[in-house]
Formats: C-alpha cells, structure tokens, sequence
C-alpha cells in the first residue's frame, strides 16, 4: 500500500536526506506565489484548522518505520501548502519525535502565520524551521506572494524577530527571487539589514528553476544572484524547498540518489504521487525515485496516451505535472 501523507526521503541541500510530511493534503496556502512549483494555491486561506489529522499523517509514518526503510536524517512537515496552517502540527510533532526520538523535525514556512504567536509557541517544538521571506516592499510582496488580504511583509519580519529571540534551534531562512517582481535595489537595502538583525543560521537565496504557477514568472540573471547572495551572506545554494517539501533540491551524485526501492508501491504510482506534487524532468523522476529511465520513459507514455499530464517546456528542458 502507498502512503498519501508520508513522502520521501528526497536528498535536500540544506537538510540532508528528509522524509517529508504532507499536513494539508492538498493545494492549501496562505500564499499564491508566482513561482510555486505545485501548481497554483486551490485555497488561499489563513484559517487554521486540521486538513490532515495528526492520527492519520502519525499512522502512516508508523507504518513506514514498521517497514525498515532507510533512516532519513530528518523528518520535515511541508505539504502542496503551508504546514503550519494544520492546527494539530504541534501534536504531529510530538508524534514524530515519540516515533523517532532522535530525529530532528524541521518544518517549512512561508512565515505569514507566525505572525500569530501560538503559531511561533508551537513552532518551538521543532528543531529546525525553514521559513521564506522574498520581498519587505509591500506593493513587491503582494506581487511576488499574493498572500491573503490584510498580510504585510512587516508584520512577517518582526514576527520572525521575536521567533529568534526564544527559539533554540535552528533557523534556515530562504529569498528566492523573480526578474522584475523582487529583484529591486530596495528590497536588497530592506531585506539586508532584516538579515542582519534576525541573525538566521543560514541564509539562501534561490531564483526559479522550473515552470511556475505565472508564464511570466522568470528567473533573474547569475549576476543578481550573485549580488545578493554576497550582500545578504548568503550560502551557496541551490533551489527553493517550500511547503512541499519533496521540491527544490536536485541530487548531485549517485550518494545522494534516494534508496527508497522496497516502496511497495509501483513505478506507477510512485511517479505519479511524485508529479503531483512538484513538475519534473524525467532524469529527475530517475533520480529522486531510484527508477530506471526505460520504466519512467514507459510510465510518462502511459500517462501521456490516458491524457494525465501536463508537459510543459522550462530552461529549455520538459517538465512533467499530473493535471489537476
Ligand atoms: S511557493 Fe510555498 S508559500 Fe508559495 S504558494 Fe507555493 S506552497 Fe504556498
């Protein structure tokens, strides 16, 4: 049997080999971001409540340490949205470490509910916390992040402030940066002397590498990149992991292949659970699922000839997503 909350382990840059946590199952966020790589935001919602049950996502991790897999280094709660938007997160936390005492528990952010401060009490339980931030400019973050109503980029920042001054773990922050939407000297001067009060354990920032949710939406040139990450301090990096977890982070080498092949689930499923999440390649269907290229070639034809995918063409190679 497959799992439908429990996704991974995925080799990520900044975290090493994760386990991901879907705790909203499905495209539920608090943010309609240009780039998002899982398709654009179905629910577009600050309301906390349990999309997922912390019984259900806890019983299928069960389940699958029951199954002997490979030890990831840490589990991480994301999902096609934001996480922290789940009300029982707390409880799947504690689950998560009473499952696994020594495993850190990171969680994803796209940071708009850690304006509530029961969200930041609950977020203290984690190790690790991963939030993003890609604009202090209103009219810029509105563009960029189409956040609900009422959400200003301030309130964002201050709120991670505070997080900082209490939170003993530690805290990975992530600007990924669209050409003409957040690129601007302004947000750079802002969002600098942010960085430097919030004092983040890292600092990456990141531009598109796949098609996302807007046409338009583009990558900014190496320059800027560059540019930014020398004024922010940032580490060298790769790409943008946000509330689904699985995206973002490209395998390097054969080491960091996923060794998830005692999945029971079939090639089948396991590449269509995985396009449902995020666009990909076929190489890195390959390479995140450990499948062969003739038997990923053979399930893309298949689902092409049942007319289930959408194929569409990004820095200059295909990009494959389940259609809706
Ligand atoms: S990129 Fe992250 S924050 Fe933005 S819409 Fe997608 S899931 Fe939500």
């Amino acid at each position: 049997m497959g799992y439908k909350y429990v996704f991974g382990p995925v080799m990520s840059g900044r975290l090493g080999l994760s386990l991901g946590l879907d705790l909203l199952g499905g495209r539920i966020c608090s943010m309609d971001c240009v780039y998002c790589e899982v398709g654009k935001t179905s629910v577009l919602t600050s309301e906390r409540k349990p999309y997922v049950s912390a019984h259900e996502v806890l019983g299928e991790l069960e389940r699958w340490k029951a199954e002997n897999h490979e030890m990831p280094d840490v589990v991480t709660l994301g999902g096609l949205g934001e996480p922290t938007l789940n009300s029982e997160m707390p409880e799947i936390i504690r689950g998560v470490k009473k499952l696994f005492p020594s495993m850190p528990v990171a969680v994803l952010t796209n940071a708009t509910p850690m304006t509530d401060p029961g969200v930041r009490r609950e977020l203290m339980e984690a190790d690790m916390v991963l939030p993003s931030l890609d604009s202090l400019v209103p009219l810029e973050f509105r563009a960029i992040n189409r956040p609900c109503k009422g959400t200003n980029p301030a309130g964002v920042a201050e709120a991670l402030i505070e997080f900082r001054k209490e939170f003993k773990g530690k805290i990975f922050l992530e600007v990924l940066l669209a050409e003409g939407y957040n690129d601007s000297q302004e947000n750079l001067s802002l969002m600098s002397d942010f960085c430097k009060r919030l004092r983040p354990d890292r600092i990456d920032v990141v531009t598109l590498t796949r098609p996302g949710t807007l046409e338009g939406a583009r990558a900014v040139k190496n320059e800027t990149l560059d540019l930014w990450k020398k004024e922010l301090d940032a580490a060298p990096c790769k790409e943008r992991e946000c509330g689904s977890g699985e995206k973002a982070e490209k395998r390097s080498g054969p080491e960091s292949v996923c060794k998830r092949q005692d999945d029971d689930a079939g090639a089948y499923d396991r590449i269509q659970a995985s396009l449902a999440r995020r666009p990909q390649t076929a190489a890195q269907l390959e390479q995140a699922l450990g499948i062969s290229h003739d038997e990923v070639q053979s399930v893309l034809e298949e689902l092409k000839r049942g007319e289930r995918l959408i194929v569409r063409p990004g820095n200059g190679e295909i990009y494959y997503s389940m259609k809706p």
